[in-house]
């Protein structure tokens, strides 16, 4: 996998040489930029295929970045970066649309097998089991295939992290999936990176977004010290 443009916004220059340098070796192609401004600017005008994004940034905060790009349509996936592990459920939340995050300091070698991951899992090519692509469930409408999801005839808005996860339990319905298998098959590296809180929020999400009482859930149930699962019947 070479040739994939990747953003990089981040202000402080030593961090965003060696992100730089350690991506181009790796074989992607990178530009950066020191301000939110210049983000926002480069990506749409540059289309990268994923943004990795600071969170402190001297104008305008990564969280405004990020949510800017999505309310302007940007999908591409978006890595934070962050100097704390407490903000995760911020990062991860509904209405900024992140899909993945790295607490600094990071070791270079992970971020990349992030970044590949995520790229693999956004661009990469889907082989959909046998079986039907339009699922049909009381309320809800998923087509797997175009990637849409409409509740009661209106389209849901999911972030591609979500309906990644939504169709890997929907392409499972009704068996139980473990945390791990959920990391693997959206994220496409194993749990010893310890993001089955990262799996957790994005389910409390779909449910807010799929559900309509998110508490007492009719479709995203969990199982008990096993994962969850997408009831069908
Ligand atoms: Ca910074």
């Amino acid at each position: 996998m070479t040739g994939e443009k990747i953003l990089i916004v981040e202000d402080e220059r030593a961090v965003a040489r060696g992100l730089e340098y350690g991506l181009r070796d790796a074989g992607f192609e990178v530009q950066w930029a020191e301000t939110g401004a210049r983000g926002l600017t480069l990506a749409t005008g540059w289309q990268p295929h994923l943004i990795i994004l600071d969170i402190r940034l001297p104008d305008i905060s990564g969280y405004d970045v990020c949510r800017r790009l999505r309310r302007e349509g940007q999908r591409q996936p978006i890595l934070m970066l962050t100097a704390r592990d407490e903000e995760v459920d911020k990062i991860l939340g509904l209405e900024l649309g992140a899909d993945d995050y790295v607490v600094k300091p990071y070791s270079l070698r992970e971020l990349i097998s992030r970044i590949r991951a995520l790229i693999r899992r956004t661009y990469g090519e889907f082989a959909l089991a046998a079986g039907p692509t339009l699922i049909s469930v009381e309320d809800l409408q998923i087509d797997l295939e175009r990637m849409w999801v409409h509740r009661r005839g209106t389209p849901i808005d999911l972030t591609p992290t979500e309906f990644r996860l939504l169709r890997h339990l929907v392409t499972h319905a009704n068996h139980p999936v473990s945390r791990d298998a959920l990391i693997e098959a959206v994220w496409g590296y194993d749990s010893d990176l310890g993001n089955d809180r990262t799996i957790d929020v994005h389910i409390r999400h779909l449910r807010q977004k799929l559900e309509d009482d998110p508490a007492n859930p009719r479709y995203l149930l969990t199982v008990r010290s096993v994962g969850y699962k997408f009831q069908m019947a």
